[in-house]
């Protein structure tokens, strides 16, 4: 087979689309760091919340395997928000350690850089799958029925529209995700699969807020 052209996006080692691995090693591994806020997310629901620019959000599976879907916007404009595929291009189809969660236009800056992984060492599974799914988004009510027929209004969509209404967002603000723990890819024909998630208990995921946005919220739900 003939190997793939390089990638697309392919910035200089020094631009800012990549992070700055000591500094951010170094926040990672900080040793005053303290425990600010924690809250439990209940399976089949979803929590929304605020993070300060400049705090680190850990992201946990205290029962082991699990998978959550993740939503960012700029709290105090929510119209900069994840940009789930232009984050793909610019890093991986599965994030990890290092790779930025950029915002959609015109806005285009990273929100959080990703510092911690306990996941990063899972690469590809002898299905072709890979774990943080970028490729995919939430599960919904809408594809449900027509797929089904099936009336059910506990799917992630569901569970992170009712979370957000807090802050006065809408259905329509709620966007494509970060699946974290999800294993996901493609077969030989280009169909998306998902696969068990890998994620045991003490696993995590964290990420720093960047310093130049007072304040994002955020969404998990299974
Ligand atoms: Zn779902």
């Amino acid at each position: 087979m003939t190997p793939p052209p390089p990638p697309a996006y392919d910035a200089p080692a020094d631009s800012p689309i990549y992070a700055n691995k000591e500094l951010y090693s170094r926040i990672a591994n900080c040793p005053s760091r303290t425990l600010q806020d924690y809250s439990l997310i209940r399976p089949r629901s979803a929590h929304a919340w605020i993070v300060r620019a400049g705090q680190v959000c850990r992201i946990t599976a205290p029962q082991g395997a699990q998978v959550g879907d993740l939503n960012i916007w700029n709290a105090h404009n929510p119209r900069e928000r994840f940009w789930a595929s232009r984050t793909r291009q610019l890093h991986q189809s599965h994030v990890s350690t290092f790779d930025r969660l950029w915002s959609c236009l015109p806005y285009m800056r990273p929100l959080v850089t990703i510092t911690a992984d306990t996941l990063s060492t899972y690469g590809v599974d002898s299905s072709g799958g890979r774990v943080h799914d970028l490729l995919g988004t939430r599960c919904d009510p809408y594809i449900h029925h027509l797929m089904t027929g099936e009336s059910d209004d506990f799917h992630c969509h569901s569970n992170l529209v009712r979370a957000v209404a807090q802050y006065g967002l809408v259905e329509s603000d709620v966007h494509d995700v970060l699946n974290v723990f999800q294993v996901t890819g493609l077969d030989s024909k280009g169909r998306y699969f998902m696969g068990t998630s890998p994620a045991k208990i003490g696993d995590y995921f964290e990420f720093f807020i960047m310093k130049f946005i007072d304040l994002h919220f955020f969404r998990f739900g299974y």
